[in-house]
């Protein structure tokens, strides 16, 4: 297998910075991220560890190009331990072009606000996921949407230079004109960004257990309208797409997002956490406790270890380069990631053109159209496994 160069090409490569924020007050019914109640001293000890992990990478000289805290909730730091973990940042990546925290509509306070702002955080992701009190109790989740429409005028009021909205679709029982008068309501904000999810049932989620009970049912149709539906929705309100899920006025995509999708290089602190760095793949263990233990002994990112190689990169490459609009461009992808495992890849296109799941340019450049789109995964497993077969180049 074909490692990855080192050297001038991987300095240049943007960096992103990840930390995982672990804490969230309750668990909401689909929710598979590691997450778990603050109790006694948690979060200091947290921070404290953060801090020493942050000097356990190696940053090779480089700055961070974005940085995203996710979580869990970060919301639900105080604004003492945001500066604190905001300090961290700032020592250890420098300031980064693009910062994004996501929030909880419910732990959006003046001074949290002023915090971030402070320490120069430019853009903030309210996960609100519905504008429907039904819809957000059936889901499990703590905010009402009173709390949305306060949380959204504080954030707006502080100034940061961009908003993101999360919004589900597909829950149970949720309705066409429910689903469209979501979009409505988010319209009526006019968010900078919005990223659109169709719930998923992830194992042992208390939504799994709803589904494999028959309380909710999977419906691949309703899903595929809903998809459809959102996307033309968005895209008259000037919205533009740019992934299947993300939609963003003019100089608001995810800077932070775009550089995983293109396959960059980033560093994940906090339990969890994951990384693409130094020639690695790999992530902190979901598990406060385990993480601890592991940045105690001045060891990070132990687990899911992969080495970085061409067939790896040129795989996730294409499966996640496919799930943005504009696709990508087969020449360059192949001058980055020289690997004989191209033979097999660029076997699917025909059938993938003549099913209408795929356009291409004369100089190279495909992409997913519409209905290809609605099989993105599909595909991207198509892709995968095309990357894993060995490859009998003689007989191409
Ligand atoms: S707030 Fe987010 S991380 Fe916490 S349980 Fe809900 S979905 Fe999961």
């Amino acid at each position: 297998m074909a490692e990855i160069p080192t050297g001038q090409e991987k300095a240049q490569a943007p960096l992103g910075v990840y930390i995982h924020v672990p804490f969230c007050a309750t668990t909401c019914d689909f929710c598979a991220f590691y997450q778990t109640v603050p109790k006694g001293d948690a979060v200091r000890r947290y921070l404290d560890a953060v801090e020493v992990e942050a000097g356990l990478i190696n940053w090779e000289g480089r700055q961070a190009e974005t940085a995203f805290w996710g979580g869990g909730t970060p919301g639900l730091l105080r604004p003492a331990d945001i500066e604190q973990l905001g300090r961290t940042l700032l020592a250890h990546g420098g300031m980064p072009k693009e910062w994004s925290v996501e929030l909880a509509p419910a732990t959006v306070t003046e001074d949290r606000l002023s915090a971030l702002k402070a320490l120069g955080v430019t853009r903030i992701s309210m996960g609100v996921q519905s504008f429907n009190d039904g819809l957000l109790d059936a889901l499990g989740r703590q905010h009402t949407t009173t709390q949305i429409y306060r949380a959204y005028d504080l954030i707006r009021a502080k100034g940061f230079a961009s908003v993101n909205i999360d919004l589900m679709f597909a829950l149970p029982n949720q309705t066409e004109e429910q689903w469209h008068s979501d979009l409505a309501e988010a319209m009526r904000l006019a968010p900078d960004h919005l990223s659109t999810y169709c719930l998923t049932f992830e194992e042992d989620t208390a939504m799994w257990v709803k589904l494999s009970q028959g309380k909710v049912k999977l419906d691949v149709n309703k899903e595929a309208e809903f998809y459809l539906q959102t996307w033309a929705y968005l895209e008259q309100a000037g919205y533009q797409q740019y992934e299947v899920s993300n939609f963003a006025r003019p100089g608001h995509r995810c800077l932070h997002n775009l550089n995983t999708w293109n396959m960059q290089e980033w560093v994940g602190l906090g339990p969890s956490g994951a990384s693409q760095q130094g020639g690695w793949r790999s992530s902190n263990p979901p598990d406060l406790t385990r993480w601890h233990a592991d940045v105690a002994v001045g060891r990070r990112a132990t687990a899911d270890r992969v080495a970085l190689t061409h067939e790896l990169l040129a795989a996730d490459s294409m499966i996640f380069g496919l799930r943005m609009n504009e696709g990508v461009s087969l020449p360059r992808l192949q001058k980055r990631f020289p690997t004989p495992q191209w033979a097999g890849v660029l076997d699917l296109w025909p059938k993938l053109l003549a099913e209408g799941l795929l356009t291409a340019t004369p100089e190279g450049r495909i992409s997913l159209t519409e209905r290809g789109r609605l099989v993105a995964d599909a595909i991207g497993a198509e892709i995968l496994e095309a990357f894993e077969s060995p490859v009998n180049v003689s007989a191409k």
